[in-house]
């Protein structure tokens, strides 16, 4: 599956529910948001005709998302039949990681191969202000179950925000001093308002690298595969990595090999474009196999050249990003 610029559409992130066991400040409002009835969401069974489908267009790489994925019951199943879908797609799991010390296992034995766990402070009363609930201690034995299982290389994903928790980037930098794990520093991406973030919040990647160079000599690591859109490095003689994500700074879309469904069911083609195509529709209409390929394709050619975020021009949209899969 190719777009209208020539990018490969190899990763797809399915985002499963957009139910939460957090209530992250960036990511949803202080009281939650109204749950989408059961009928709205995607079926497991519907999950899995797209990923088949999308697998035959040349998808490779297949990231279960949410809201919480670990949340949604049945999902150690379902990652069992994606991972044995033909054709063999990679597996993983983006997840706060609450629930991943009692699942990790689990998981790994049906056929998850690595796992993102989201992680924005080591400190539990900022973990409790950030996320609006507590449980920093089960995050970590989520990290060490899942290091433990096997889904490894591990990464952590940590959003640094000015005057909140920019002051803990060389805590968790010396992660990877420690251990062989991937410590990723994403920009704060305001894409939608009504949130207590804003975008003055953002930490940009300049500060973030100017605060790693603090902990040790920061040494770039070649770009490893053609889609990533972190910057890789490494301190000298550390086990472990660190990515640096300008996701609003600067952008790799020229790269961008990547679509997303959300879990009612739209194909969003962009994480920065409000466009989305109706999925849900089409597979409830009962489309045929083919008429979900052409589907998938006509969303690739909706891909934008390139995102237009921290632009005059850019528009917030309603949809957060525990809706969109992040
Ligand atoms: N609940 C899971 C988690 O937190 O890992 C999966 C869904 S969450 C929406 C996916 C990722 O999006 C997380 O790493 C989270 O930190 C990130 N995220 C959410 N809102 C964000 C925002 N406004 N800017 C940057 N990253 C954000
Ligand atoms: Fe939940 Fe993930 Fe959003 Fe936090 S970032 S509220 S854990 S979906």
């Amino acid at each position: 599956m190719e777009d209208t610029f020539g990018r490969k559409i190899e990763y797809l992130r399915l985002s499963v529910t957009d139910r939460c066991n957090l209530r992250c400040r960036y990511c949803m409002p202080a009281d939650g948001v109204e749950s989408m009835d059961h009928v709205s969401v995607l079926s497991y069974e519907e999950l899995l005709r797209v990923a088949r489908v999308a697998t035959r267009c040349g998808v490779k790489k297949i990231r279960v998302t949410g809201g919480e994925p670990l949340v949604r019951r049945g999902i150690v199943d379902f990652i069992r039949e994606l991972a044995a879908l033909p054709g063999s797609p990679e597996i993983t799991l983006t997840t706060n990681g609450l629930l991943l010390a009692d699942m990790a296992a689990d998981l790994r034995r049906v056929g998850l191969s690595r796992v993102n766990v989201s992680l924005d402070s080591l400190r539990e009363d900022r973990f409790a202000y950030i996320t609006r609930r507590s449980g920093v201690d089960k995050v970590l034995a989520g990290l060490k179950e899942a290091e433990a299982a096997g889904l490894t290389p591990l990464k952590i994903n940590m959003v640094p925000l000015k005057g909140v928790n920019e002051d803990e980037i060389g805590d968790f930098a010396r992660l990877a001093l420690e251990s062989p794990w991937e410590i990723r520093f994403i920009e704060f991406m305001p894409v939608s308002g009504g949130l207590d973030f804003t975008p003055e919040h953002m930490f940009p990647a300049s500060a973030i690298l100017e605060e790693l160079g603090k902990v040790a000599k920061l040494i770039p690591l070649l770009r490893q595969g053609p889609s990533g859109p972190a910057r890789m490095f490494h301190f000298p003689e550390s086990p472990g990595k660190i990515g640096v994500i300008p996701a609003i700074s600067d952008h790799f879309c020229g790269e961008c090999n990547r679509m997303r469904i959300t879990s009612d069911g739209r194909i969003r083609p962009c994480l920065f474009s409000t466009e989305e195509l109706d999925l849900r529709g089409a597979l409830r209409n009962r489309v045929s196999d083919t008429e979900l390929e052409e589907l998938l394709g006509t969303a690739a050619c909706a891909k934008p050249e390139r995102h237009h975020i921290g632009e005059e021009t850019f528009r917030q949209g309603l949809r957060r990003m525990h809706g969109i899969g992040g």
